[in-house]
């Protein structure tokens, strides 16, 4: 039988070597599986690298990143780390907590830790649709819909950071995505004139952001949530989160409020001497938090501080206290209290990575800049490689098909502007996740993740933007099948006989 021969079962016990060496034998036939393909359909390019050299250099960095978001997830499952969860479970009273970003890959999301569940997305904004019953705007994307009813069936309510993102010292960076809606307001089509209006009438382009988030992203998952809650019978909530900027620069959150700020940053300057009393040494991790051997180190140090913050009399917290009661008065009570452990967290992060800034006030570190040959992840129902990576990893959780082919391209445009970018063609892992129990029995249930990201797959490489990056060399797109819990890559599956 062709499928069983085709997809070989992985050995039940397979040690981390023995999977990274299955993976290499299934990239490198993949690879020279979709060389031939776009070959015959495209005509001679140069995806199909020019010598067996190259050939196998693109393996190796291939396999760099599955490595690296194998290890970094092994990390992130461990016995270790779960005690880590517990804590941060406990710190921020059993709330449900998520975020939204962009897809800027120095938004990243290993900062924050498994307890926050994350999705990229352009500029920080979901796609919103009108309900057509009543008009009311509601998330497009059926996976993330999915996601909000469950946290309106659970016991524990929702708190959400919806960022926007800036950078405060280097304003030449600034946040792409916001930069291109901007440019073309009138293009939007989600909001209507006189929300064009109020955005454009904005001071600065993040309190222009800022806006457009509010009346996109924070209100259409606050409807949703109200009418998955009613659904369940309960009352409604005035908010499900808040929106806050995220600075690249500094590695910090601001909170911005009727003129007021309140940003992480500042806050952990003003209180340094407090902190130190309190807790370790400052800056211990200047010099490692971006390295994937020290990141259960890092998240470890980082709850212990948030707990010793969070149960001792100080003036940060006070700060936090009073900043969430005068401006967000209409959270619930457990709302408030996992705000106020994100924020004092984000303290805590900066209390660790130190200053990160040189003689002359410049930030220095390697999220300062996007990185040349970045690689790009795309995944429309379910988890990224590279989620949470320590490097930076452009990933994207688009919310229909339509939105994948954009974000490809958008991505990729953005990729390959960077300073110094190669000429080689961008990996684009096009990304399915699948239950490990299923996988192992290679059962319906993944035989359908299979589907799904054949389809995918197909819809990206017909689509016009798409197809025109691989006619010109500019990607290779490698499915990926990851596990839904662990986050750790099941196989590469090969798509190209529809090539
Ligand atoms: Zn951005």
């Amino acid at each position: 039988m062709p499928v069983e021969t085709r997809r070989p079962v992985p050995p039940p016990e397979e040690t981390p070597e023995q999977k990274s060496a299955r993976l290499r034998s299934q990239i490198t036939t993949y690879l020279e599986n979709f060389a031939r393909a776009i070959e015959e359909t495209q005509g001679p390019n140069n995806v199909k690298p020019h010598s067996p050299e190259d050939f196998q250099v693109r393996v190796d960095e291939t396999m760099v990143f599955i490595d690296r978001n194998d290890f970094i997830n092994r990390e992130l499952n461990s016995e270790r780390y779960n005690r880590v969860r517990e804590k941060e479970r406990h710190q921020k009273a059993n709330v449900i907590m998520a975020a939204t970003a962009c897809v800027d890959p120095r938004v990243p999301r290993y900062i924050f830790g498994r307890e926050i569940s994350m999705i990229k997305v352009p500029q920080g904004e979901i796609t919103t649709i009108r309900r057509p019953s009543d008009n009311k705007r509601i998330p497009k994307s059926a996976t993330l819909r999915q996601g909000i009813r469950n946290a309106a069936e659970s016991d524990r309510e929702l708190f959400e950071f919806f960022f926007v993102h800036t950078d405060t010292i280097n304003n030449v960076h600034g946040c792409s995505g916001m930069g291109n809606v901007l440019a073309d307001l009138d293009g939007h089509d989600s909001i209507d004139f006189n929300e064009k209006h109020a955005i454009s009438q904005e001071p600065t382009a993040v309190d222009a952001n800022i806006r457009l988030s509010v009346q996109t992203t924070e209100e259409a998952i606050t409807n949703y949530y109200n009418i998955c809650r009613k659904m369940a019978g309960k009352v409604k909530v005035a908010r499900v989160g808040i929106t806050a900027i995220y600075d690249t620069d500094t590695i910090g959150i601001i909170v911005r409020k009727d003129g007021e700020d309140l940003s992480t940053t500042d806050l952990t300057n003003k209180h340094l001497d407090e902190i130190s009393t309190l807790s370790g040494q400052q800056g211990k991790y200047a010099e490692t938090f971006t390295d994937e051997r020290y990141l259960l180190d890092f998240l470890e140090d980082v709850a212990d501080t948030t707990e010793t913050l969070l149960n001792s009399d100080n003036q940060l917290v006070q700060e936090v206290d009073k900043f969430l009661q005068k401006h967000y008065s209409d959270l619930t009570g457990n709302q408030h209290a996992a705000a106020r452990w994100g924020l004092v967290r984000m303290c805590s992060v900066k209390y660790l990575i130190g200053n990160l800034q040189n003689v002359n006030g410049k930030p220095n570190h390697s999220f300062v800049d996007q990185v040349a040959d970045s690689p790009i992840s795309i995944s429309l129902n379910g988890e990224a490689l590279g989620e949470f990576d320590t490097k930076q990893h452009f990933w994207s959780s688009p919310g229909s098909i339509k939105a994948a082919i954009s974000e490809t391209d958008l991505q990729t445009s953005v990729v390959r502007k960077i300073p110094g970018h190669s000429t080689k063609p961008t990996a684009v892992f096009v990304c399915s996740s699948a239950d490990d129990e299923d996988a192992s029995k290679r059962n319906k249930g993944y035989g359908r993740t299979l589907e799904l990201n054949e389809m995918l797959v197909d819809e990206l490489v017909v689509s016009r933007e798409v197809g025109t990056l691989l006619l010109n060399d500019k990607i290779i797109i490698i499915p990926t099948v990851i596990s839904d819990t662990t986050r750790l890559v099941i196989e590469i599956p090969d798509h190209t006989g529809s090539f």
